[in-house]
């Protein structure tokens, strides 16, 4: 049975790694190595410096681009450096429309670091597909996906996204960080280049922070590759070796996320404190049909509106025992935060209003816990404020 025909499942423990032909290990060893002997100058084995290639890298990047159905994985030490990695293809002058509710620090190295060396970007409602066909230009190079977003949970149209970058001969990328390979895999859906944070689901445990890109078209590769080895930003091998380890669960885990986040949501929804419930398998939820299409699950983040100032979220989110107060998202541990004051607070208070970030408004990342312990640590949380 060749690799292409295994299913997800078998390729997420199996792909990229043999067992090691010498000593028979099964497990894909920590090359812990900068550079390798060469036979004769020029005459490798296929390494000769760590930061250009890795066995650790090479094994995690092909494990990789499988579990995405991509060709060609890259590694990075952040899923920032892989985002960078994207940025480095475009040149002064050029445009990137890019969905008004991206990640943070994609925002930030977008407006902070790129509009200083002349790129231009718009952000705009990436729901909404006339007003990004409006926003293309003749100089668009690059349109900036992300699904579903953070924190409410809106679901993009890939297919229909990336239609519009390619008729403008644009690069379509999409930040699947969220949904992961197992969930969504969007070059199925005409995206030219996948990015992750493996810092999340991919790792899986909180306990590394690393990045990688997806393609299937070879040149592409070939420049993300020059970039990689020449700004430099690869991980090492031990975070290689944990996202390996990370991945082989990554179905097991994203079931019970889904699984949990689905009680979760259903819960939350019928309860008076609550307001509002943003999640995407929810039937209420504006983009229900289109996540139930694009997504084999509707994954293990939610939001939800207390029915509370910002002081009682506030005092909700550090009453929570099993759910910890903290960024970030995707461990198997559950995570809560209140974007107002903490991920989002940087924006300022009327624009966050606005985009429909309101004070009460809190996030959790839904872990691997027994359900049971998690209502009913929310539920204790209520009680503690109201
Ligand atoms: C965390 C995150 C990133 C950035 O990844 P790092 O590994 O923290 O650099 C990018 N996109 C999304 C959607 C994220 O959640």
């Amino acid at each position: 049975m060749s690799d292409e025909d295994q299913r997800f499942e078998t390729r997420a423990i199996h792909a990229g790694q043999e067992p090691d032909e010498e000593t028979g290990a099964l497990m894909t060893p920590i090359y812990a190595n900068s550079t390798y002997v060469q036979d004769a100058p020029g005459d490798h084995r296929g390494y000769e410096y760590s930061r250009t290639g890795n066995p650790t890298r090479t094994d995690l990047e092909d494990n990789l681009a499988s579990l995405e159905g991509g060709e060609f994985g890259r590694c990075f030490s952040s899923g920032m450096g892989a985002i960078n990695t994207v940025m480095n293809l475009l040149e002064s002058g050029d445009h990137v429309v890019a969905g008004n509710d991206v990640y943070g620090g994609t925002h930030r190295i977008f407006t902070q670091v790129y509009e200083e060396y002349d790129l231009e970007f718009d952000f705009v409602d990436t729901t909404d597909h006339a007003a990004v066909r409006d926003a293309m230009r003749d100089s668009t190079e690059l349109v900036w996906v992300e699904t579903p977003t953070n924190p409410l949970m809106n679901v993009n149209d890939i297919d229909a996204l990336a239609a519009v970058a390619h008729e403008h001969d644009a690069l379509c990328a999409v930040d699947n960080t969220f949904a992961t390979p197992y969930l969504q895999r969007p070059l199925e859906h005409g995206a030219d280049v996948v990015c992750h944070s493996l810092t999340k689901y991919l790792g899986g445990h909180s306990d590394l922070v690393a990045g990688a890109l997806v393609t299937d078209d070879e040149d592409l590769d070939e420049r993300l590759a020059f970039y990689q080895n020449s700004v430099g930003a690869t991980p090492g091998p031990f975070d290689c070796f944990l996202v390996l380890r990370g991945t082989k669960s990554l179905g097991v885990r994203m079931d019970r996320h889904c699984e949990n986040a689905q009680h979760l949501a259903e819960w939350l929804d019928a309860h008076d404190r609550v307001e509002h419930v943003f999640y995407p398998g929810l039937e209420s939820h504006p983009d229900h049909e289109l996540a139930a299409e694009q997504m084999d699950d509707f994954g293990g983040m939610l939001s939800f509106e207390l029915d509370a100032s910002l002081e009682e979220a506030s005092e909700f989110v550090g009453e929570t025992e099993v759910f910890t107060l903290a960024e970030s998202l995707g461990g198997v541990e559950s995570l809560i935060e209140q974007p107002a004051a903490m991920t989002h607070a940087a924006i300022p208070k009327e624009e966050r209003e606005a985009a429909g970030l309101t004070d009460p408004l809190i996030r959790a990342s839904i872990g691997i816990e027994h359900v049971d312990d998690l209502e009913a640590d929310l539920q204790q949380a209520m009680d503690a404020v109201f």
